[in-house]
């Protein structure tokens, strides 16, 4: 039987079925076993199957997993505490995905701007973004496709061209609440935002008074080499920061950090979560950053994404595959030239055993590796790209 005919067809037809994995492996129900460069699209940091973290959510299944935001739970309270001595942050919010955090966050922005004055209400956010999937953030996103259908959508938000500082500039005023980038842009096609837009946003969200909100639920939680991007700018901070996707390691949950200030517009009864902050994701998470929030773990990570740039250039000599190549850490995209198609290079890919992903409008390859690859199964891994590459061309 084709299962695929059982699911709604947002995904189209899958055709591998994956049952276990470990480590950097996943293994298919027809036994192959596959190398993958995806991480469950940037989750699974740790691999899969990891032992710290099976071991944590075994002992916590024992307890407890569900209490509800009626009541404290402890796992919740020792990550709220994790991630606000790492960072910025003075509070935090839990939810179960990307999507939720950032709506969170805009709602947040919202309220706020609204208690100052009834036109305080625009959002600033940029071409290429991807934002999540509800109705609310699905409006802040770069694609067309992924909004029109969905029409009328949010009202006031300003879309401003990437890493154009002159368009944010004119974008900028009074009525703005927010503005919402992403370090890099992941699903965009790992487009890394210039230091200088970063610097810019940040004085321009001061002088109109509104949020900077950083969405880092792709780039962040140790995958571009720091445990999240606002770390590498000069001292700049957003007032509220997204997380999720490698947070609980494969366990759904996303959070919301915020500024203690930013925090005050939301007072009980502004906003919730039935499963946010359950006590099986918040002990996989704390573990989670427990790891990754290490010199030497991120270190190495950097270490990791030296060694994967350069093999990409190499690789780039062999077979002139990419216009461009871009990325920190263990997030790299190689834009592809005109002679490669994204969808038959990813299949012919998996036929070698390599998991990888596309970006952008399918035109980016994207190397998202557990942060746990060794550099041999690194090497491995683009030895798999280098026989695709082959056979895409012959
Ligand atoms: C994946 C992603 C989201 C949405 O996360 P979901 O868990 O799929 O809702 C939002 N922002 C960025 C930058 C993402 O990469």
């Amino acid at each position: 039987m084709n299962y695929n005919q059982l699911f709604i067809g947002n995904y189209g037809d899958r055709e591998l079925c994956l049952e276990k994995g470990q480590g950097v492996y996943v293994q298919d129900t027809q036994g192959k076993r596959y190398l993958d460069f995806g991480s469950g699209i940037a989750v699974n940091s740790l691999g899969y199957s990891h032992p710290v973290l099976v071991d944590a959510i075994k002992r916590q299944a024992d307890k407890i997993w569900h209490t509800s935001n009626l009541y404290l739970n402890q796992p919740s309270s020792e990550l709220a505490h994790e991630l606000t001595s790492r960072t910025f942050a003075d509070k935090v919010f839990f939810c179960n995905s990307g999507l939720e955090a950032n709506e969170a966050a805009l709602k947040l922005a919202r309220k706020r701007g609204n208690d100052i004055n009834p036109q305080k209400n625009s959002i600033v956010c940029f071409t290429g973004a991807f934002h999540g999937r509800s109705l609310f953030t699905l409006s802040l996103g770069g694609k067309e496709a992924h909004r029109q259908p969905y029409a009328p959508l949010p009202d006031n938000i300003t879309r401003v061209a990437f890493n154009d500082c002159d368009a944010l500039q004119k974008a900028m005023n009074d009525d703005v609440c927010a503005i919402i980038i992403e370090p890099i842009q992941g699903e965009g096609g790992v487009n890394p935002a210039s230091p200088e837009l970063i610097k810019l946003a940040r004085s321009l969200s001061q002088k109109h008074n509104a949020l900077l909100i950083f969405d880092e639920i792709q780039c962040g939680m140790g995958r571009a080499g720091s445990l999240f991007n606002y770390m590498g700018y000069d001292g700049v901070t957003p007032d509220l920061m997204t997380c999720a996707k490698g947070l609980g390691g494969g366990f759904p949950i996303g959070c919301l950090l915020a500024t203690a200030e930013a925090a005050e517009s939301f007072s009980a009864g502004n906003h919730g979560s039935t499963f946010g902050g359950s006590a099986l994701g918040c002990t996989v998470a704390c573990e989670v950053i427990r790891i990754v929030d290490d010199a030497k773990f991120l270190n190495n990570v950097q270490q990791l994404g030296k060694l994967l740039q350069e093999q990409l250039q190499l690789i780039n000599k062999e077979f002139n595959c990419f216009s461009e190549i871009r990325g920190k850490g263990l997030l790299w995209g190689g834009q592809l030239s005109d002679k490669y198609e994204g969808a038959k290079l990813l299949a012919e890919c998996r036929s070698q055993g390599l998991l990888l992903l596309l970006a952008g409008n399918a035109d980016v390859l994207r190397f998202a590796p557990p942060l746990i690859i060794s550099e041999s199964q690194l090497m491995d891994g683009l030895e798999l790209l280098r026989d695709a590459l082959q056979n895409h061309s012959a």
